[in-house]
């Protein structure tokens, strides 16, 4: 027998037993954050975390406490010091925004009222189905779609592409699985996908060798003539085309498919038309983008991120589903511990957990939710249009500088470009360019990161930061050049 009496005897719980000091020190918190984001222009872009930074994370795991201070301590000295710097004006490495101010006081309310928005009756449920609305408002798509608030563009694609599987006429995925269909299920997309997508594919079971890589053209967008091609020879052997994945703004280079071509296709071939749209769909907000994208409007589903081109701290990405049916179908299960009520706190709406794979999450609508009422959704499509401008900018900027290359034409927020001083080889070029970027961020002027374009290493910068001004980008590329000149003479 087990006998626990003794243990009631000093009960405790997690909350200080000093709440002004833990109160001052939360405002201290508070006040560092904002510090923070108001004197950012005056830091560098980077810093690396240093060694004694590094070695006070191998520590062993505290069994006795400290006091709240010295944690407190232990972040200012260590963590803080070294941020990402994905706030910094002259962030611009991968696809990452930026955050707000209100954000950081929207994921203190958060943390602090810690729903877990996944059922019941009470306001988070309410704020999350209202962001719903609205992102479905923002894109344009029937009042009655569905959608869900996801940790990125990453879970919005796998959730996406299960759905397109889940929902194909006839196969009854979800209750016989895959291994008794007998045709090979295909998905169609580009070259220049992103990865998530084929982690996606591989989720959905039909792993990589049902992903058809469509050839990209010179612009690098999907080649329609080739996609016909696959689709035909695919058909004729007897395969399964079910999904088309079109990119609305691709990682590498912001590319757009041509989406309204791919869309006919996939209506005429009976095939889940989903889009891709991570930062790039949110360009349809800015009225110039409006024509290209405007096939999103009539996707079966729409993934994007709104920590990326909507400023939102980490994470917050979303999946749209035209057909709502289809999406609760694809993930709907209602087991006895999570069945609704019809009043008190088990009733509310539709549990989230029938339109995903996850259960417990966090209350993720609030910072989006706040910011829209702070802000307004024009101020973002202005700063969308701004972030785009100022990549012309940048792009005219390297044209104009007779030692820089534009590598691909800016058509979005993507500029990819390098140093290129006559008489080095190939593979010299790259070197330099590699050397330049990694100068670049040890001397905490920017952050752009890098890829290849057949074989070229390019410097690239994906912008989707709001604090940016031009003055930045005229800086970056002085700094390009003027380190590119010293990688030059140490050559020599
Ligand atoms: C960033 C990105 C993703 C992945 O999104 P996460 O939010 O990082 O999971 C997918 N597709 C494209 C085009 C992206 O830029």
């Amino acid at each position: 027998m087990k006998d626990f009496h003794q243990y009631l005897r000093h009960e405790e719980s997690l909350d200080p037993t000093d709440w002004v000091g833990l109160r001052q020190l939360a405002h201290q918190a508070l006040d560092a954050m904002f510090d923070l984001h108001e004197g950012i222009h005056d830091d560098p872009a980077w810093v690396q975390p240093t060694p004694e930074a590094k070695a006070a994370m191998t520590g062993p795991i505290p069994q006795q406490p400290a006091t709240a201070e010295a944690v407190y301590a232990n972040f200012q000295q260590n963590v803080l010091p070294f941020p990402k710097g994905n706030i910094h004006p002259r962030f611009f490495a991968w696809v990452q925004g930026t955050g707000t101010p209100m954000a950081i006081i929207s994921e203190l309310l958060a943390a602090g009222t810690n729903p877990n928005v996944a059922i019941g009756d009470h306001a988070a449920m309410y704020v999350d189905q209202q962001v719903i609305n609205w992102m479905k408002e923002m894109f344009n798509f029937p009042s009655n779609a569905s959608g869900i608030l996801l940790s990125g563009a990453t879970m919005a694609n796998v959730t996406g592409i299960q759905v397109a599987r889940n929902s194909y006429p006839g196969l009854e995925v979800r209750k016989k699985g895959l291994q008794q269909v007998e045709q090979q299920l295909l998905l169609y997309a580009s070259a220049e996908t992103h990865s998530c997508v084929q982690k996606a594919a591989e989720v959905a079971g039909i792993g990589e060798a049902g992903i058809r890589y469509v050839r990209v053209g010179k612009d690098y967008r999907l080649d329609i003539d080739h996609l016909e091609e696959l689709l035909a020879a695919d058909r004729a052997a007897g395969h399964l085309p079910f999904c088309l994945v079109g990119n609305a703004g691709t990682v590498n280079t912001g590319a757009i498919d041509p989406l309204e071509d791919m869309l006919r296709i996939a209506r005429r071939e009976q095939m889940w038309f989903h889009v891709d749209g991570a930062f790039g769909a949110l360009a349809k907000l800015v009225p110039e983008y409006q024509t290209e994208l405007a096939a999103i409007e009539a996707a079966d589903s729409l993934a994007f991120d709104l920590h990326k081109w909507m400023y939102m701290p980490y994470e917050l990405g979303c999946l749209l589903v035209r057909d709502a049916e289809a999406h609760r179908k694809a993930f709907a299960l209602q087991p006895n511990y999570l069945l609704s009520h019809e009043r008190g706190l088990a009733a509310g709406p539709d549990p989230v957990t029938n339109f995903g794979i996850e259960l417990s999450r966090g209350f993720k609508a609030l910072k989006i939710w706040m910011e829209l009422q702070y802000q307004g959704l024009d101020k973002f499509a202005r700063l969308i249009r701004q972030n785009i401008a100022q990549c012309f900018y940048l792009g005219e900027l390297i044209e104009a500088a007779d030692d820089l290359e534009l590598l691909t034409p800016v058509t979005l927020n993507i500029v990819c470009y390098r140093f290129h001083p006559a008489g080095l080889a190939a593979d010299q070029i790259n070197a330099v360019n590699k050397e330049i970027l990694m100068r670049l961020h040890e001397e905490g002027i920017a952050s752009p990161s890098y890829t290849l374009l057949e074989g070229r290493y390019a410097i690239r910068v994906a912008h989707v930061n709001h604090r940016t001004r031009s003055s930045d980008m005229e800086l970056l590329v002085k700094e390009t050049q003027r380190i590119g000149q010293d990688v030059m003479n140490e050559i020599k």
